[in-house]
Order: structure tokens, then C-alpha cells, then sequence
């Protein structure tokens, strides 16, 4: 009854109610003009592992086996970009994980899924449309361009996308996401990669799962062993200069 006297009052004022957000009555209502869309702050990168852009256009738009699912945008391999959600909206794209002090990224995120799957290289032009949206989404939405992660890096023991074929070193040369010197030193005696991990914004409870992450990452395969290259790619990444640039940072 309270519900169909609701739906009447927004037919009568239904200019006014299509504006208005829902409110929390145990507070009194004093709007302020002044505000905008909430914006987010990390992007996540993601394979579709289909083999199409319309069957990813279809999942995006309906469910996969788990249930149902959606990104902001899709990257086709001929180099379309498609928007699904709205950049101020929430995409179902993430599900659970944690990258630094962020433990609801589908809140805090703008979804990439890129058509690929997961075994073939992903195409010049697609990857060339990637980084204009990239460039576009840092620029309008303000969002640092180190912030750029992978599925896995929020999820390592539930997701191997955007996989080990993803060039993360040529997103780095055009300034996305996080990369280490090429001439860093080698990481000094007793340093904690573990440790470094959680710097670096990795949840590190299954380690086995972590390094793996890392390594799909930064060495473009799934080993689950650090060796040192990985410690000195560790520690480049947590000198002090890069500390901030790391952990999204909140706003
Ligand atoms: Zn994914």
C-alpha cells in the first residue's frame, strides 16, 4: 500500500522524483547543489576468455555461469571500443578481492574487459584503442594512471586475467599502471618480498596465489617461486620515489 502510494506521488511529480537520489529518513533533508558523481579510482583490466565481441557483448549484457556480469567497456580486436555501464555507475565486473586498502573494487573501479581468449596475443589495434581509453579515462575521471591493475592483481587466487600474454611493459612506456626501472639494482640482503607484495597493493594471504599474480605481471608467466629478478623488480617497485603511486589513494 505505502509502495503504490509512493508509485502514485512519483507519477504526479514525476519530473521531480526521476531527480531525486533516495534519501535516508531518520535524517532531515537539506539538499546542497553542490556535488557531482562519485568517481573511481582504480581501473581494472580483464580478459573476456570468449571468442567473440558479440558473445561478450551478450554475457556482458545478461550472465556468465556464475551468475550475472557486466564492465563498463569492451575492447574489440579490431579496435572498437563499446561502453556497457556508466562510467558514475557500479559494473559487475570484479566480484571479491582486495588491492591495497580497497576491498570493494567494483565500487571503487572502471571495468575493462578486452576481447581475447586468454590464448592468443591481443591485436595492435586493439591495444592501440586501450591506451586512447586509457589516456581519456586517467584525463576526464581523474584517475591516477598508475592505477591500472589486473583482474588478478585484486584476485590472485580466483583470476589469471588479464594473462600472461597482456603487454603491461607497453602500458607502462606509455605511463599505465606500474613498471620498474630496467636499470634498478638488486635487491639488498634480507629483503621482504612478502612484504613488498603488500606495498605494492597485493593481498598476500595465499602466497602461492600472490606470486603467481606477480609474476603473470611482470615476468609474462605463472610461476609460483620468486627468484631474484623478482626481488629486484619488487624492491624497484617500493623504493621510496614510487611509494604513493602504488596503493589507490583516497579521496
Ligand atoms: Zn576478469
Amino acid at each position: 500500500m505505502k509502495k503504490l502510494a509512493a508509485v502514485a506521488l512519483c507519477v504526479a511529480l514525476l519530473s521531480a522524483c526521476a531527480h531525486q537520489a533516495p534519501r535516508n529518513p531518520m535524517a532531515t533533508w537539506v539538499p546542497s547543489p553542490n556535488f557531482d558523481e562519485r568517481r573511481p579510482v582504480v581501473i581494472v583490466l580483464h580478459y573476456t576468455e570468449q571468442d567473440s565481441v558479440e558473445q561478450s557483448l551478450h554475457t556482458l549484457r545478461t550472465r556468465n555461469s556464475g551468475g550475472p556480469v557486466s564492465s563498463h567497456y569492451l575492447v574489440g580486436d579490431d579496435g572498437a571500443i563499446y561502453q556497457l555501464v556508466a562510467d558514475g555507475h557500479r559494473a559487475w565486473h570484479a566480484g571479491g578481492g582486495r588491492w591495497g586498502t580497497i576491498t570493494d573494487l567494483n565500487s571503487a573501479s572502471i571495468g575493462i574487459e578486452i576481447d581475447n581468449n586468454g590464448r592468443e596475443p591481443f591485436t595492435e589495434p586493439q591495444v592501440q584503442a586501450l591506451l586512447r581509453l586509457l589516456e581519456d579515462l586517467t584525463g576526464r575521471l581523474r584517475i591516477p594512471p598508475s592505477h591500472v591493475i589486473g583482474h588478478s592483481d585484486l584476485a590472485p587466487s580466483r583470476k589469471i586475467d588479464p594473462g600472461p600474454l597482456f603487454p603491461w611493459r607497453r602500458l607502462a612506456e606509455a605511463g599505465f599502471g606500474i613498471w620498474p626501472a630496467d636499470d634498478a639494482p638488486p635487491a639488498p640482503e634480507g629483503f621482504d618480498a612478502m612484504r613488498a607484495l603488500e606495498q605494492v597493493g597485493y593481498d598476500t594471504t595465499h602466497r602461492e596465489a600472490t606470486i603467481r599474480a606477480f609474476r603473470l605481471r611482470f615476468r609474462g608467466d605463472a610461476g609460483t617461486v620468486l627468484d631474484a629478478e623478482d626481488l629486484r623488480i619488487l624492491h624497484a617497485l617500493t623504493l621510496p620515489d614510487q611509494v604513493g603511486l602504488l596503493v589507490p589513494a583516497s579521496r
